[in-house]
Formats: structure tokens, sequence, C-alpha cells
């Protein structure tokens, strides 16, 4: 992309409205446009990285096997009215009437939905062990929407639903989608701690919300700080053995780490002291194990192996695809703007042209251009007519991992100059290199 082409609407001042450096940065570098409260415009930078999130999301879901579709956003009251949730969730969900006077309401989750596709369709355990899950917007009518996308009202989320035969098999699904989300959030640059947390108006026992670390994160956490030396890293892991996906929820979870609503003093104080830790985090996702109550009380059944109908075991799983993008920035960036992990980064590159016009310039900037293209790379070219200075600034704000700075003097001797976003250091060397360098 040539920045004289994109929509790149950068802000020099400081919004008064944001609190936070990920909001901040989010608008400062043009990615967010507030559409009303807790509503946001996702501009062309901000969409990229979005995107790139949701892409990660899917390829982990569908690595362990679990189907993608997608559900509207709007649903009928009489599903919710069926599970009991409609009178229950209270207000912060949107409900809505429509010209004949329905009862509608804008999604917050959709356990109902799923589990009337699943009873439309499925009847025998033949046809299980099932997971389906969607990335879709979500409305709930937080009654402080604020940080900007990290506690918006519409914000869009990843989340899946396993229906199985048996307790065992859906604890089984419970633990995968544990591991499977160590790996998603790890391929996004961050590391997401699993804490024992509390079921809220999802219901049932068995849940883990996962967390990353900041001091601006909304809820409190305590943890031993072993934990963070937990890496899932690259290993294969053969999804479908339940002894597999146990070992490594063991690993991840055997430590003390929980929120402030599940925090056991006495517990955390067997701990060695000098491994306590109290610190705040970001919810980025949550998992859920809550057996029968959906299928039960919308008659979501299947026959068994003996004939007898049986209620399926189902839990829910979901994904802050959006909180995420300011999460990862909250965990990466400095004074000078945003610093984004290479897995998430919407440019590779940026090419600065520190003499737009000159023609030895204009040429060497067109052949890293291409060079950079052809790997199957997304640089950013900075071709516009601005001081070396502001360019500068640009990049750093937006926060791309390599900058490659080209100016006639260097030319001369026929270098450009590579540049690190995370540490700051440079180094000259030939053009061809420093491609070779970004592949
Ligand atoms: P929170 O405690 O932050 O209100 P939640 O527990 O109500 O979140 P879940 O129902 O567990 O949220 O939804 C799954 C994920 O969706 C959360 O882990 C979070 O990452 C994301 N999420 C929930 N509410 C919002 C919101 N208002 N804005 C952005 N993302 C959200
Ligand atoms: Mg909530
Ligand atoms: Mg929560
Ligand atoms: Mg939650």
């Amino acid at each position: 992309m040539r920045l004289s082409r994109y929509f790149l609407p950068v802000l020099k001042e400081t919004p008064a409205e944001a609190q936070i450096a990920s909001h901040r940065l989010m608008l400062r570098a043009g990615m967010i446009k507030q559409a009303g409260a807790g509503i946001y415009s996702w501009l062309p930078l901000g969409f990229k990285v979005l995107r790139k999130l949701e892409n990660i999301v899917h390829e982990e879901q569908m690595r362990v096997g679990h189907i993608p579709m997608l559900m509207p956003t709007l649903q009928p009251a009489d599903l919710w009215r069926e599970s009991g949730r409609y009178d229950d969730y209270g207000e912060e969900m949107l409900r809505i009437k429509d010209r004949q006077g329905r009862d509608l309401l804008y999604g917050p989750t959709n356990e109902e939905m799923i589990t009337d596709i699943f009873r439309a369709h499925v009847g025998s355990y033949k046809d299980l062990p099932l997971t389906l899950y969607h990335i879709q917007w979500k409305f709930r009518d937080e009654m402080r929407p604020r940080f900007g996308v990290m506690r918006g009202r519409e914000f869009y989320m990843k989340d899946g639903y396993n229906f199985d035969l048996t307790q065992e098999d859906a604890l089984h699904s419970y633990n995968r989608h544990l591991v499977s989300y160590l790996r998603t959030y790890e391929r996004m640059g961050l590391q997401a701690i699993p804490m024992r947390a509390d079921s809220g108006p999802i219901g049932g026992d068995d849940t883990h919300e996962f967390l990353v670390l900041a001091e601006t994160g909304e809820s409190e956490v305590f943890y031993d700080s072993q934990i963070t030396d937990l890496k899932f890293g690259d290993r294969e892991v053969n999804y479908d053995s339940h002894e597999a996906c146990r070992a490594v929820l063991e690993e991840f979870t055997s430590r003390y780490a929980r929120t402030d609503e599940t925090h056991d003093e006495a517990l955390f104080n067997e701990i060695p002291e000098e491994r306590r830790r109290t610190a705040r985090g970001i919810e980025v996702g949550q998992i859920f194990y809550f057996g029968t109550k959906y299928s039960e009380a919308m008659g979501a059944t299947v026959q068994g192996p003996d004939g007898k109908s049986v209620p399926v075991h189902m839990g829910s799983h979901g994904i802050g695809v959006s909180r995420l993008v300011g999460a990862i920035i909250e965990a990466s960036h400095d004074d000078k703007g945003i610093i984004w992990p290479e897995g998430v980064t919407p440019f590779h590159a940026g090419i600065v042209n520190l003499k737009q016009g000159d023609a030895e310039a204009d040429a060497a900037c067109e052949a890293l251009y291409a060079g950079i293209t052809a790997l199957g790379l997304d640089p950013l070219y900075d071709d516009r007519d601005e001081r070396a200075g502001g360019k500068f600034a640009t990049m750093d704000l937006i926060g791309l991992p390599w900058r490659i700075t080209v100016g006639p003097r260097g030319l001369k001797n026929g270098v450009v100059e590579l540049t690190s976003r995370r540490t700051g250091e440079s180094e000259e060397m030939a053009p061809e290199d420093a491609i070779r360098r970004l592949a």
C-alpha cells in the first residue's frame, strides 16, 4: 500500500476522552472512530488488524476440528423465553420490536440459537461430538462503555458451542478449547493466563477466564509467578486425545491463578511469599462447561446407543476478538506509539522515502516495495511529500515491526537503513539484504 493512496487519518492531538493507552493510540493511529457510546467504526488500519485476529481465531478453531458457521445478530425473543434468560438477562440486553410488534433482541451471545439449530437437525449420538462456532458482532448495553473497543457495547466475538453425549466427552471438549486458546493467544503475541472464574449468567460449574496482565485491566487477579514462565510454543498436541488435552490443561492450571471473584486468600497464602502476585488483567476469553442446562430447558436430546433419549452435554467458549486489539496494544506500546507483534501487524514493514521526487530514492523505494511484496508480505510505503520527522512519527505511532529508511545519502554508499520498532536499533545494509531480513 502507498500511503498517498491510503486512508490513514492520524491525529496529532491526544483525544481528551481516551483514558488508557490503547484507546488513545487507536484513535491517534486512525484505527477507529467512535460512532456512538461504545460503538465504533473500524477504519482501514484497525480493520486490517481485526481481520488478522479473526483469521488466527479461525485457523486455530479449525485446527482442532471446530466447524465455522454464521448466525444472525438479531434473534427472536421467544428462543430466550424458552431458556428463561429473556427475563434474567436484564438491562444489558438490547430489546427491539419489529413493525409486527414481535420482540427481537440484538444477540449478546448465542446459546439459545445454537441449541435451537442443534435440536432441529441432530437426533442421534452418532452425530456427536460436534462443535460449531461463529465470529459475529454482539451487543451488550453495558452500563459504562469505556476504554474504546475494550468495553464497547457493540463488539466482535468468537463464540463456540460443543455438543457431547456424556459429561466426560464434554469435559474433553472443554479441555480441548483451553488448549487451543493457549495457542491462539500466543500466536497474537500475547500471554493470556487461564484463571478459575465465576460462571455468571451463563451458569455451570466449570469455567476459566483468560487474562492478559496489564495495569489498566478491569479485573483484579492473584497468581503464582511461576505461571508466567509457561509457554505453549509450537508443541504438537493430539486434540482428539483426552489424556493429551488434560495433561496440557493440568500443566497450565495447576498453579494458583484466580480473579477477585473466586480468589481464596487461604489457598493463595500457601504459595511461597516471593511467588505471590497481585495484579490487574484484561479478560480476553472465557470457556464454560454447563452440562444440560440449555439442552434440558430447550429439549435438545439425542438417542443414545441404548435407544434412550438423553439431553446433550454442552459448553460455550468465547474470545473477545475486538477487545483483543486493545489488549495487544495495552501489552505492547511505548510513548511513541504501538508496537505490533509480528503475527498481527497491519503491515509488515514501512518504507520511508526521505526525499520524495529524487529519481534514485524513488526507484530504490519502488524496488523495495516490489521485493517485499514478492515475499508475500505487505509493505506500507510512505511516498508523501512530507518532512522526514513527520514520516518517522507516523511510522512509530502505527507501530510496524520494521522500518526501511531510504535517502540519497545512503544510496550513494549502496545502503538503506533497517530499524526495529521494538528495540529501536538501526542497521545499514544493501536493499536486498533488508528484504532478506524481513523474510
Ligand atoms: P466482562 O467481564 O469484561 O464484562 P464477560 O465475562 O461479560 O466480559 P463473556 O460473556 O465471557 O464476557 O464473553 C466472552 C468474551 O467477550 C470476553 O472474555 C471478552 O473478551 C469479550 N467481551 C465481553 N464483553 C465485552 C465488551 N463489552 N466489549 C468488548 N469485548 C467484550
Ligand atoms: Mg460482561
Ligand atoms: Mg467477565
Ligand atoms: Mg466472561
